[in-house]
């Protein structure tokens, strides 16, 4: 029989790395599938729908609740992001491991419905350094820079609800921690009871 494979909820406020440090470490995990979240915010310059998000309007997004299509969804700073179900059972099945990139509300509500996902929260090293990232990638109006700022501090406080944090100060070493914790998770006990039973059955 085979291990379904491990979901890993990744957050981090927004600014903080996440796309930087995901971006190389699904490059060097083959089995690892990144979930693409449903969003009704309008793509940023080189955004592909699809690719980064399933760019969808309001009613479309609605729809998909209606029909249970979504595994948590939340709003922030005004618009709708949520998990499409369907994507993420299949590859966990197949035996994938799957990573959800979504902010604090998501993650308690899949805390709920899958106990045994992994939960990471990347930090930035300072609220100061998270402003400069920000504004360093300036796909944002100071407006939103400044709202995105609140909603950080609030998130940052959440923080005590995951399994695993990691300090996104220099790049490669966060990169490096976000694959050896995924790396140990797939070596927990919980997950390698096939491994034993098939040792045991062939002694
Ligand atoms: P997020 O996906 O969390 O919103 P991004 O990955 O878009 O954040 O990163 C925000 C900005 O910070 C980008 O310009 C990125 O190049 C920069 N950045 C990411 N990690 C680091 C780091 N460790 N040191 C300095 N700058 C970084
Ligand atoms: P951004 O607009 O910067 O792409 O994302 C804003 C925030 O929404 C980030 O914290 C990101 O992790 C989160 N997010 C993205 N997709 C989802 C999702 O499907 N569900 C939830 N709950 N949050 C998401």
């Amino acid at each position: 029989m085979k291990n379904n494979g491990v979901l890993i909820v990744l957050s981090a406020p927004s600014g903080c790395g996440k796309g930087t440090i995901l971006s190389t470490v699904l490059e060097q995990n083959d089995n690892l599938f990144y979930s693409i979240s449903a969003t009704t915010r309008a793509p940023r310059e080189g955004e592909e729908d699809g690719k980064h998000y399933h760019f969808v309007s309001k009613d479309e997004f609605m729809q998909l609740i209606d029909r249970d299509e979504v595994l948590e969804y939340t709003t922030y700073c005004d618009n709708y992001y949520g998990t499409p179900r369907k994507a993420v059972e299949e590859q966990l099945a197949k035996g994938r491991d799957v990573i959800l990139e979504i902010e604090v509300d998501g993650a308690m509500q899949i805390k709920n419905s899958y106990p045994n996902a992994v939960f990471v929260f990347i930090l930035p090293p300072s609220i100061a350094e998270l402003k400069r990232r920000l504004g360093k990638r300036g796909t944002e109006s100071e407006e939103v820079i400044e709202g995105r700022l609140k909603e950080a501090v609030n998130e940052i406080a959440m923080a005590y609800k995951y399994d695993y944090i990691i300090v996104n100060d220099e790049l490669e070493k966060a990169i490096n921690t976000l694959n050896c914790v995924i790396g140990g998770e797939k070596q927990t006990v919980s997950r390698m009871i096939n491994k034993i039973d098939e040792v045991l059955d062939n002694a």
